[in-house]
């Protein structure tokens, strides 16, 4: 089953087309990467699928619904969760406050200056199942400025799983991180859609990261879908080496 799909996607800045008619598809439960040199559109195309912008034309489809122009704060309502370069976390909370308290102004409490203490249990337990998925458990009681770079990727990931999104988006996770930690957090990521049961989709610009954890990837470049495939055939395309071609 299809969870994802962009019809004809399209977003021009000014007369710049960055986005030019994106036909993507996602299946449900798969980890899928977007990967393209750099200006490929890839996180054009993201703010287009989260609604931080709106399109120019097209559609995108969620759950077999049209959800185009849905604004950003609505998205986690509809089952959509998004990493955003700078996350609102609270450096001087511990690293389970921070998962809590997003738990919290998700659920039904947001509006109430203090929760009662039935629900606050089940915001910590949220919180908790979200920790281990990201495999933060030993971590919990960390301030969050203290956590290693690695480690606050992992939080964000943490942060945006309370509310128990269906598809999780994440753009560059991996980007600032030393060379040697990625298979470790790549392997963290492919465990969330395996234990957890999400649908991913990432958006890389380098073509290592993903490719031993991607189910289906995904190529643009200059705002167009250049491939789309496994792994495997996406490596041997020589339209994609060419593309990624003095673009390393
Ligand atoms: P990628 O994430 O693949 O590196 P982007 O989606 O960030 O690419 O950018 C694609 C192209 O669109 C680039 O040429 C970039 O300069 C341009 N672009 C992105 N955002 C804007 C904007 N807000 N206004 C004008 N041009 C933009
Ligand atoms: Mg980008």
């Amino acid at each position: 089953m299809l969870i994802l799909e962009t019809r004809a996607l399209t977003k021009y800045f000014g007369s710049f087309c960055a986005v030019g008619g994106v036909d993507l598809r996602v299946e449900e439960g798969t980890l899928h990467s977007v990967i393209g040199p750099n200006g490929a559109g890839k996180t054009t195309l993201f703010n287009l699928i989260s609604g931080y912008l709106r399109p120019s034309d097209g559609a995108v489809i969620f759950e077999g619904k049209d959800i185009t122009g849905t604004p950003l704060h609505k998205m986690a309502h509809l089952g959509i969760g998004r990493s955003f370069q700078i996350t609102n976390v609270f450096p001087n909370l511990t690293v389970l406050e921070n998962v809590r308290l997003a738990a919290q102004a998700k659920g039904a409490d947001s509006l109430r200056f203090l929760a009662d203490a039935g629900s606050i249990k089940k915001y910590i337990e949220q919180a908790t199942h979200a920790l281990e998925l990201v495999g933060l458990t030993a971590r919990m009681g960390w301030l969050a400025a203290a956590l290693p770079h690695g480690d606050k990727r992992k939080l964000e990931i943490a942060i945006n799983l309370v509310g128990d999104p269906r598809l999780l988006l994440l753009d560059e996770p991996a980007a600032g991180m030393a060379t040697e930690q990625v298979p470790e957090f790549m392997n963290t990521i492919s465990e969330i859609r395996k234990r957890a049961g999400k649908t991913i989709l990432l958006v890389e610009h380098n073509m290592s990261v993903v490719m031993n954890y991607s189910d289906r990837i995904t190529v643009m470049a200059g705002g167009k879908v250049l491939a789309e495939g496994a792994p495997a055939e996406i490596k041997s395309n020589e339209a994609v080496q060419n593309a990624y071609l003095g673009h390393r």
